[in-house]
C-alpha cells in the first residue's frame, strides 16, 4: 500500500507544559502537529487546512474550547469542504458537561488526566473518520465533474443530431420539429405562418461538370446566403440534398415571397462573385401560407413544394406563390424587391 500523508491536528492548550507533551506524543504517533496556546490563531489555522483533526482544551482564556469548536463548526458550514474531527480535552467529566460539550459539535472528549494510550487511540479514529470524508469527498466532487462532462457532450450529441454537418444549418429533423412548434403557436395565436422550399437548379449538372466537392462547396455558400438574408425568427434549414425550406413564424404570403424574391435575387447576384467554378448558380423558390383547412405542416410544405415545381416547369430561377385552393403564379422579380 502506497505510504499516506500523515494527518494534519491542531493542538490548542494554554498550559504550554502539557501542549508541549501533547505535541511530542502525537508527533511520536506520526502526525503534522499545529499547537497553540489559545483559541483564535488554532481557527485561523483550521480554516487554513481544511481537513484536520482538533485536540482542544475546554477551559482557556479568552476563546475557550467550546467557543473554538462552535467556530469550527460555522467555518465549516461556510465552506462545504470543509471537515474536522474535534476532540475536546477537559477537566470536566459530569454528563451534563459532556452532553454541552458534545452539542457545541464535538466528535468526541478526553478527561484530563488523560492516558495515551486512550488519547492516540481516539485520535486514531479521528483520522479514519478524516481521511473517509475526504475520500468521500473526492469522489463526489469527481462525480460532479463527469456530470458536467456528460451533460456538456449531451448538449454536443443534441445539437449534432439536429444540424446538417455539411452546410451547420439545422436538418431535416430539427425542421420538421420546430415546424410543428411553430404551428401549435401559430393555431393559438391566429397568427400566420408560412414557409419557403428552395431547390438549387440544374445541381446534378453542377456536380457532374465541377465535381463533388464544387457541389458541395456550392451548398455552403448557398446555406451562409440563406442564413445572412432570413430574420431571426424565421427557420432556415437543409430539407433534403440541395434543398432548403424557410419556416417563417408570422409572417404572410405576401411577407413570404418577399423574402423568397429577396434570396434568389441574392443567389443569382452573389454566386457569381464566388469563383468556385459554375459561373452562376441559381435557384428555384416555392411559397405557401398556411390556410385554416390545413391538417398539419406537411400539407403546408407539400403546397410550397408544388409551388417549387411551377417554378422549375416555367424555367427555374424563379419564385412562385400558392394563392387560392391549390393554384399558383409566379412573383415578378422586380415587384418583390421594390415593396417593402
Ligand atoms: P433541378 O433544376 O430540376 O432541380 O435539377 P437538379 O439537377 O438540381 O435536380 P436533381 O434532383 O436531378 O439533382 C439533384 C442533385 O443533387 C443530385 C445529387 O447527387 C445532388 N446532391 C444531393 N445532395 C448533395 C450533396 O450533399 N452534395 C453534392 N455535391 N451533391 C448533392
Ligand atoms: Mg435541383
Ligand atoms: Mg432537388
Amino acid at each position: 500500500m502506497a505510504d499516506t500523508p500523515a494527518e494534519h491536528i491542531v493542538v490548542v492548550d494554554d498550559d504550554t507544559a502539557l501542549l508541549a507533551l501533547l505535541t511530542r506524543q502525537l508527533q511520536r504517533a506520526g502526525f503534522e502537529v499545529h499547537a497553540f496556546d489559545s483559541g483564535p490563531p488554532a481557527l485561523e489555522a483550521v480554516s487554513r487546512l481544511v481537513t484536520c483533526l482538533v485536540v482542544a482544551d475546554w477551559n482557556m482564556p479568552g476563546m475557550d474550547g467550546l467557543q473554538l469548536c462552535r467556530a469550527v463548526r460555522e467555518l465549516e458550514a461556510m465552506q462545504a469542504v470543509q471537515q474536522v474531527y474535534f476532540i475536546l480535552l477537559t477537566a470536566h467529566d459530569r454528563k451534563e458537561q459532556v452532553v454541552e460539550g458534545l452539542a457545541a459539535g464535538a466528535n468526541d472528549y478526553l478527561t484530563k488526566p488523560y492516558h495515551e494510550g486512550e488519547l492516540l487511540a481516539r485520535v486514531r479514529v479521528g483520522e479514519r473518520m478524516v481521511r473517509l470524508s475526504r475520500e468521500l469527498l473526492q469522489r463526489t466532487v469527481e462525480l460532479h465533474k463527469a456530470n458536467a462532462q456528460m451533460a456538456v457532450l449531451a448538449a454536443r450529441l443534441e445539437q449534432q443530431a439536429r444540424s446538417d454537418t455539411l452546410t451547420g444549418l439545422p436538418n431535416r429533423r430539427c425542421l420538421f420539429e420546430r415546424f410543428h412548434e411553430q404551428w401549435e403557436l401559430s393555431t393559438r395565436s391566429g397568427l400566420p405562418l408560412s414557409c419557403v422550399v428552395i431547390d438549387v437548379d440544374r445541381f446534378k449538372q453542377i456536380n457532374d461538370t465541377f465535381g463533388h466537392a464544387t457541389g458541395d462547396l456550392v451548398l455552403q455558400k448557398l446555406a451562409e446566403v440563406l442564413r445572412d438574408s432570413s430574420r431571426r425568427p424565421d427557420l432556415c434549414a437543409r430539407y433534403g440534398g440541395e434543398e432548403f425550406a424557410i419556416v417563417c413564424p408570422a409572417t404572410d404570403l405576401r411577407g413570404a415571397a418577399q423574402l423568397a424574391e429577396r434570396l434568389r435575387a441574392a443567389v443569382e447576384l452573389e454566386s457569381s462573385t464566388w469563383s468556385l467554378g459554375p459561373p452562376r448558380i441559381t435557384v428555384s423558390c416555392g411559397v405557401a401560407e398556411r390556410r385554416s383547412d390545413m391538417p398539419g405542416p406537411d400539407e403546408l410544405l407539400r403546397l410550397a413544394d408544388a409551388m417549387l415545381y411551377e417554378a422549375k416547369a416555367h424555367g427555374r430561377n424563379q419564385v412562385w406563390r400558392c394563392v387560392g385552393a391549390g393554384g399558383g403564379e409566379r412573383v415578378p422579380a422586380e415587384t418583390a424587391l421594390s415593396t417593402s
